[in-house]
């Protein structure tokens, strides 16, 4: 029991580190932007110098050059909500990819054959926090200029203990029967977790986003050690 709690929490401090580097730039970037979007809503085209808004200038059809601060969501279209629809969110991504794809712009200045590939990245890094349920919760929580918890002080003990459990439980299974149906309950759990999410971000209830998201984190690595162990069994 003490070696497993041992090994959750280095799992969850390990995770917690890197993730508290990435937040802190991303939350300093927001901050940013909210100073930037105050002063000026709207840029001068590069090429022909006129107020313009888009990624692509209205005007001359110049690609502009890439807004990092800008908004993920705002990026891809859709409100600033939790609940996604994945299908939607997808085509979105292929659409605007198209849009700025660098073999449009081959024959094109270095310019905008730069601002290309930036584009390009900026979306994939966009479409990517907003596809998966516990990314998008965090990317959320920081536009609110809040911060994942750093400790496990926003779980109960029963929820630890329950976690603790848990990881025995896929230790100790011997065969894919068992894991696939741990698996199938850890799947209904995270989307169980997902809408409750949901209803956290509409009231606005941010000590509850954040308690949430801990607990995403401590059944996504739990899902990690299930899968783990499936290619264990696949390759003996
Ligand atoms: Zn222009």
């Amino acid at each position: 029991m003490r070696r497993i709690t041992t090994a959750l929490n280095t799992a969850y401090t390990k995770v917690n580190y890197k993730q508290s580097t990435n937040n802190y730039a991303a939350h300093y970037r927001l901050q940013q932007q909210r100073f930037a979007t105050l002063s000026a809503s709207a840029s001068t085209c590069w090429n022909c110098q006129k107020q313009q808004q888009n990624m692509i200038c209205a005007s001359c059809g110049s690609l502009q050059d890439v807004n990092n601060q800008i908004n993920y969501f705002e990026l891809l279209s859709f409100p600033t909500k939790f609940t996604m629809q994945q299908q939607e969110l997808t085509q979105r991504f292929r659409q605007l990819q198209a849009r700025v794809h660098p073999d449009k712009y081959s024959n094109k200045s270095d310019r905008e054959q730069s601002n290309s590939a930036d584009w390009s990245s900026l979306i994939n890094k966009a479409y990517k926090t907003l596809a998966t349920p516990m990314e998008r919760g965090q990317y959320m929580l920081q536009l609110e200029g809040e911060q994942m918890p750093q400790d496990n002080s926003a779980l109960n003990k029963e929820f630890l203990m329950d976690m603790m459990e848990r990881n025995e439980e896929v230790e100790d299974a011997e065969d894919a029967a068992t894991l696939q149906q741990l698996n199938v309950q850890l799947l209904q759990e995270l989307e169980a977790h997902a809408q409750k999410l949901h209803g956290h971000f509409e009231a606005k209830d941010l000590v509850a986003v954040k308690a949430t998201l801990v607990e995403m984190k401590y059944l996504l690595s739990i899902q990690a050690s299930i899968k783990q162990k499936q290619q264990q069994l696949l390759g003996s």
